[in-house]
């Protein structure tokens, strides 16, 4: 199966060429020329283990991999990085389903990807035989960052930067990058938000001189963020484990539907569960949830995608994003793949700052619900799950499970459904803290060991080991500095 641009279908590449390259040469994202069907039945499936599961979805995408070269991947990735043998465990809470995306080594949902890019990529290129150097560019919104640095660090043959928004990620999290040791990593701060970081980088991407200059001393630019394909991918797998933990448990009935509810910002989490769905994953809805930068919530209820409004810092920073990069995939999907009409719907997008999508696209959409908390919503729901389940969530989950409960409330849908739980508590300590009603301390430890006392859990021994860790990366720059950073690192 190959790849194809979403602005241009004649662009065509193989697997291991779209993993390699990231983004399009024309700037488009590349989907897969015809979306697969599983051709079994789910529920032969029961019964997988999370490695098995992941090869079984996994080789409808690569198909360029041999069986051997996928499995080797898969091995390397889901290993005792991660601190569950299940890899995700499903938690049943207040009559939903957590899918707890967070048990790797960054404590979120991100390291379930990029725990396995890095030997995708790293096989690709064997296997065109390019004898290049990869440099990684990544913008990150605070947990891609860490996660592509762990997974890329010490790798042979490639080096990683990220440009992270100086003042948009929390304590634990810009700790996590500024500590992270290795030769071939960068970390940068920008004066500006996450938007301003992934611009920055496209456009570093899309820049022709600046890669043929690259091209002359060996280097190719490649890309950690979910518009990579090959990130995209080994994220349908825990759709599938997710609700397959459900059927075995016996709480559905074979091919009952249920819902999924994905507390987006950059539209990758929830884009592959619209994929699992695709494929044959028994859904019913596809549930958005967003924090009080509500642009995607205005666009599946209005079909217009208007970015003209203030950029909000809240205490889910991961999701703090207006330009939500995947949602072209879905664009893609609901003109019935006209790549004309969603290049020009994207440059609208940056000309305008806004668009409108007919209504037969609309009428695509109806798969999905779009929701937002606000910020005093997404405390509270915290408490309250605590209080009434000794469980723990995260401000990202809980912008989900609040958006989830409106929607149980609204439309009367006793559907079974699944919550993605993407981050540990412990990383987004101090709102969380908050939330339980500790109070505010100086020190960011000093919140966590309260938090760890009144929940009996553990602090995650990766977020102890912080506090003795030295800074290594000190680098900041203005947005527009973002290509002399990049051309300080490589020399
Ligand atoms: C990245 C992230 C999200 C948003 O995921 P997208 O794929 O960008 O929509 C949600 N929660 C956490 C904890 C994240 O790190």
């Amino acid at each position: 199966m190959n790849y194809i641009s979403t602005r241009n279908k004649k662009i065509i590449k193989t697997p291991s060429e779209a993993i390699l390259q990231g983004i399009s040469e024309d700037g488009g994202l590349f989907v897969p020329e015809k979306l697969p069907k599983l051709n079994e039945s789910i529920d032969k499936l029961i019964g997988k283990s999370y490695k098995d599961l992941a090869f079984t979805i996994m080789k409808y995408f690569f198909t360029d991999f041999t069986e051997d070269e996928l499995k080797n991947c898969i091995d390397l990735a889901y290993d005792q990085k991660f601190d569950r043998e299940e890899i995700v465990p499903v938690v049943k809470k207040d009559g939903v389903f957590f899918l707890e995306l967070f048990h790797g080594p960054t404590l979120a949902f991100k390291d379930m990807a990029l725990s396995i890019l890095p030997h995708l990529l790293n096989t690709a290129l064997k296997k065109l035989a390019i004898d290049k150097e990869i440099l990684i560019l990544t913008a990150t919104s605070g947990d891609t960052g860490k996660a592509a640095l762990e997974g890329f660090g010490n790798v042979d043959n490639i080096k990683i930067m990220v440009f992270y928004p100086q003042d948009g990620v929390s304590e634990i999290q810009k700790l996590q990058m500024l500590t992270h040791q290795g030769d071939n990593t960068c970390v940068v701060g920008i004066y500006g938000n996450f938007d301003d970081a992934q611009n920055g980088v496209k456009e570093l991407f899309n820049d022709r001189n600046f890669n043929n200059e690259l091209a002359d001393i060996n280097i190719l630019l490649s890309s950690a963020n979910s518009i990579n394909i090959g990130r995209l991918v080994p994220q349908i797998v825990y759709y599938f484990y997710g609700y397959l933990n459900i059927l075995e448990t016996n709480e559905i009935r074979s091919g009952e539907k249920i819902n999924i509810v994905v507390p987006t910002g950059n539209f990758g989490n929830i884009l592959a569960a619209y994929y699992a769905k695709n494929m044959g994953l028994p859904v019913n809805k596809l549930i958005c949830a967003s924090n009080e930068n509500n642009v995607l919530t205005d666009f599946f209820n209005t079909g217009i995608y208007d970015i003209r409004r203030d950029f909000k810092m809240t205490s889910s920073p991961s999701m703090d994003i207006l330009i939500s990069s995947n949602l072209e995939r879905l664009l893609f999907e609901i003109s019935n793949r006209k790549d004309e009409l969603t290049k020009e719907l994207v440059n609208n997008l940056k000309i305008d700052k806004k668009y409108s999508i007919s209504p037969a696209m609309k009428e695509n959409l109806k798969d999905f619900y779009g929701g937002f908390a606000n910020e005093k919503k997404v405390e509270e729901s915290i408490g309250q799950l605590f209080k009434t389940t000794d469980y723990l969530i995260d401000t990202h989950t809980s912008v989900a499970y609040s958006v989830y409960k409106d929607y149980r409330e609204k439309l009367q849908d006793d559907t079974k459904t699944l919550i993605a739980s993407t981050a540990s508590p412990f990383k987004f300590g101090a709102s969380v803290g908050r939330a339980l009603g500790i109070e505010e301390l100086e020190d960011d430890f000093e919140i966590l060991y309260e938090l760890a006392k009144l929940s009996h859990l553990e602090i995650p021994k990766n977020i102890q080991d912080l506090k003795n860790k030295d800074i290594i990366h000190n680098n900041i720059c203005e947005k527009n500095e973002m290509q002399s950073m990049v051309v300080k690192f490589l020399s």
